[in-house]
């Protein structure tokens, strides 16, 4: 069989107008560190270097939350319709300029062009236009109750939803009359900068939003920080264990979204076509570098082989390289930090004596790369039946009833997502019932809507984002 050659087809970069050196937004202004440290930002896909952003050293952190902390006496006191225009700009602003903030992502991130162009960046206006729907009904959203803004949010988000999980916490904080102070991950921190420029072109209030920079550190004096009113973090369960330590006996509200083992449990009366691609993109979806990605395959036994190998073909038509290549399915892993952790648990995979599959393509020679990956031969207690790898790589397993489906499906400390695919409504309707996770999708996977809540259960953290739910992580309810 001759298989199909695609010519390139790269989106351009001149778009994209990147600056040498970046400071942080404090205060509606770009300004140097009082750290005087900066650290390099690359494409992870080239190596190259884009950009030099600041590192915010403690006093940093407290200069952008004083500054947070003066406009919030304004910006909570506006009217929600006119804060709510302020967001509504925000939103048409990002739809405006939503191909130069692709690109700029998918430089960054190393994240597919076809990805960040029909996903992040057009979900993440979504987010903005349904949370300034929202800022103006409070009293519909809390019936009898008042709602009241809690004063200064400190965020602190990942690396592999740059600007999707800005807006899921900028969103609706300054929708509800917060004022912010974001740190983005330390890998991917430029789309927050170019939203840090779009806040300025829409003349937001100075204070409402700050972005600082920096490591682990800069997040962790962040959260820290007394005057800070409300924290919300979307990152590895371990940082967010110790980020609840910290915070337990303030006042301090907390919402915390992290890390995933998801099942994705394959009937044997699913619609096999589909819940290949179901699988597919629950999987390899953003190199599978998901919170919620489905990394755990549950298969029917009486179709597992077949499934399998249905599989298998459609992983040899993944097309692996550049990330703005608009054919491009498997874009760069997001940091070298990161392909040395999918590389280390693949070991144990093997080690643990579970087989591996992997299709024929060529890694490019430069930059952070991982083929896509299958295991088979997987039991409940192998790590990598355990333990989020955050990479494409699918662990299987099967099972003969719904009951251990269930059983196998919450057979996990997590409990973020997970995916039935079945013909019968009944059975989607007994499994949802029974599964131990925030979303499930059913005949579906990874589905995102503005509308719709998103979090988990157990270690995968709790507060929700999303949605009417999602507004009550920015308020305290009062009488009216
Ligand atoms: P991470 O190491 O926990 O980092 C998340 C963010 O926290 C980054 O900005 C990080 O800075 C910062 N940080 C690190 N140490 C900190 C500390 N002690 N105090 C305060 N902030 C600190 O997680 P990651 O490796 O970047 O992201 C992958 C993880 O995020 C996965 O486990 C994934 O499942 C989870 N995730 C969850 C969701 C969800 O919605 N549930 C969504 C996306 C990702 P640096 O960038 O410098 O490390
Ligand atoms: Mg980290």
């Amino acid at each position: 069989m001759t298989k199909w050659e695609y010519a390139p087809a790269p989106e351009a970069t001149e778009i994209v107008s990147v600056k040498d050196t970046y400071g942080n937004y404090i205060g509606g202004e770009f300004v140097e560190p009082n750290s005087n440290e900066y650290f390099k930002t690359i494409n992870p896909a080239t190596e190259e270097v884009l950009s030099a952003v600041p590192v915010a050293d403690e006093s940093d952190v407290d200069k952008a939350v004083s500054a947070a902390r003066k406009a919030f006496g304004t910006w909570s006191s506006m009217a929600p319709g006119d804060r709510a225009k302020f967001v509504y700009r925000i939103a048409r602003v990002i739809q405006e300029r939503a191909r130069e903030m692709a690109v700029l992502e998918t430089m960054n991130g190393g994240k597919p062009i076809k990805e960040s162009r029909d996903i992040d960046i057009p979900l993440a206006a979504a987010h903005f236009f349904y949370y300034a729907g929202w800022a103006d009904k409070l009293e519909y959203a809390f019936p009898g109750r008042r709602a009241e803004p809690l004063g200064v949010a400190a965020q602190v988000i990942p690396w592999n939803f740059p600007m999707l999980m800005l807006a899921w916490k900028i969103a609706p904080a300054i929708a509800t009359g917060n004022t912010v102070v974001l740190k983005p991950a330390e890998t991917t921190p430029l789309t927050a900068l170019m939203f840090a420029e779009i806040c300025e072109q829409v003349g937001l209030p100075p204070g409402v939003v700050n972005i600082i920079n920096g490591a682990g550190a800069t997040g962790a004096a962040l959260v820290k920080h007394p005057d800070v009113d409300k924290v919300a973090f979307t990152g590895s369960t371990e940082v967010g264990k110790m980020i609840q330590r910290e915070l337990a006996g303030t006042h301090k509200k907390l919402t915390l979204e992290l890390g995933g083992k998801a099942a994705n449990v394959i009937f044997e009366d699913a619609p096999l076509d589909q819940a290949v691609e179901g699988i597919v993109n629950g999987i390899f979806f953003n190199q599978g570098q998901v919170c919620c990605a489905g990394s755990r395959l549950l298969v029917q036994e009486s179709v597992a082989e077949h499934l399998l190998d249905k599989l298998k073909r459609r992983l040899a038509t993944l097309r692996l390289g550049d990330p703005l290549d608009k054919n491009t399915d498997i874009g760069a892993i997001n940091s070298r930090a990161q392909l040395d952790k999918i590389k280390r648990l693949v070991g144990v995979g093997v080690e643990e004596g579970a087989e591996l599959f992997q299709p024929a393509c060529d890694i490019p020679e430069r930059g952070f790369w991982f083929p896509p990956t299958i295991f088979t031969g997987v039991s409940q207690s192998h790590r990598i039946a355990q333990e989020e790898i955050f990479g494409p790589v699918l662990s299987v397993m099967t099972f003969r009833t719904e009951d251990e489906a269930v059983e196998k499906a919450n057979n996990t400390p997590y409990g973020l997502s997970a995916g039935i695919w079945t013909e019968k409504g009944s059975r989607i309707l007994w499994m949802a019932d029974r599964l131990r996770a925030g979303v499930v999708w059913a005949n579906t996977f990874n589905r995102f809507d503005p509308a719709s809540p998103f979090g988990g259960f157990k270690e995968s953290g709790f507060g929700r984002e999303g949605g009417r739910h999602g507004l009550e992580a920015y308020v305290k309810l009062v009488a009216p």
